[in-house]
């Protein structure tokens, strides 16, 4: 994975500019390299690199910079939804900048870091220190006890529609630890037949998804009130209107309809 750096832009021929958790486009489509040329200059972009495996080239603009003519910026999430195509290209490279962003000094000796030369990774010239881009894995898990599901609200997140249960693996767990854990964390419900069904990246910024589905056991719905704004047990033929689900593409719509990356074996 190499990342190679600004010269390398005129051999690439996919083009993204990013600003906070949006993307560049123009009449709703990717922009070109002549576009993108306008960000390769330190007056409009923070940061920007090439992934000459990939063909691609990235920016992060300037919060001031005035854009290109007939171009505006979108979610990122609606672009990926929008543009298939181009969904793992464009979340990796809003991922990349933003950990770039981050990673700027070494946290054991304070130099400032390099670009790796041959991989998507920050070096530090002074101890030697590698730091590869962060991901954090989380699992999301639908549960069904006969033919209802159950659904959940988020409190904190921006996602306010229903959802699967879903959290952050800690420590030492494994991923069936965590999808037990975060059930009954949440809803108060113990479940069994732990059974993983695929994986998703959401690298929004760092996420990779783990999906399971799981069986009911036993308990009554309790929610932890600091993390959940709701839950609640819906017949398979009683879901809530399309509008509160998730969006066709996400892991937890695939994981609703049953639509598993990984067969039974
Ligand atoms: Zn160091």
């Amino acid at each position: 994975m190499p990342v190679v750096t600004r010269p390398a832009v005129l051999e690439a021929s996919v083009f993204f500019v990013f600003l906070e958790n949006e993307i560049l486009v123009k009449n709703n489509c990717p922009i070109s390299k002549n576009e993108f040329l306008y960000f390769a200059s330190d007056d409009f972009s923070d940061d920007w690199y090439t992934e000459t495996n990939l063909f691609y080239a990235a920016a992060l603009a300037k919060k001031n910079a005035v854009l290109p003519e007939g171009c505006a910026f979108i979610p990122v999430r609606q672009f990926c939804f929008e543009h298939r195509e181009l969904s793992f290209l464009a979340s990796r490279a809003a991922s990349l900048l933003k950990q770039r962003k981050i990673f700027v000094f070494c946290p054991s000796c304070g130099n400032r870091l390099d670009d790796d030369k041959k991989e998507s990774a920050k070096r530090c010239p002074g101890c030697g220190s590698v730091f590869f881009p962060r991901i954090e894995p989380a699992t999301i898990t639908l549960v069904s006890r006969q033919d209802e599901i159950l659904l959940v609200k988020n409190r904190n997140s921006s996602y306010k529609n229903f959802a699967c249960v879903s959290g952050f693996v800690e420590q030492g767990e494994s991923l069936e630890a965590c999808v037990a854990r975060e059930i009954m964390e949440e809803t108060g419900i113990r479940v069994k037949n732990i059974r993983y069904r695929g994986s998703q990246a959401w690298p929004f910024p760092d996420q990779l998804m783990f999906a399971f589905t799981a069986d009911y056991e036993s308990g009554e719905l309790k929610i932890q009130e600091e993390e959940i704004l709701e839950a609640r047990w819906f017949k398979r033929t009683e879901l809530p209107p399309e509008t509160e689900l998730p969006r066709p593409g996400s892991v937890a719509w695939n994981l609703i309809n049953g639509v598993f990356q990984n067969t039974d074996r």
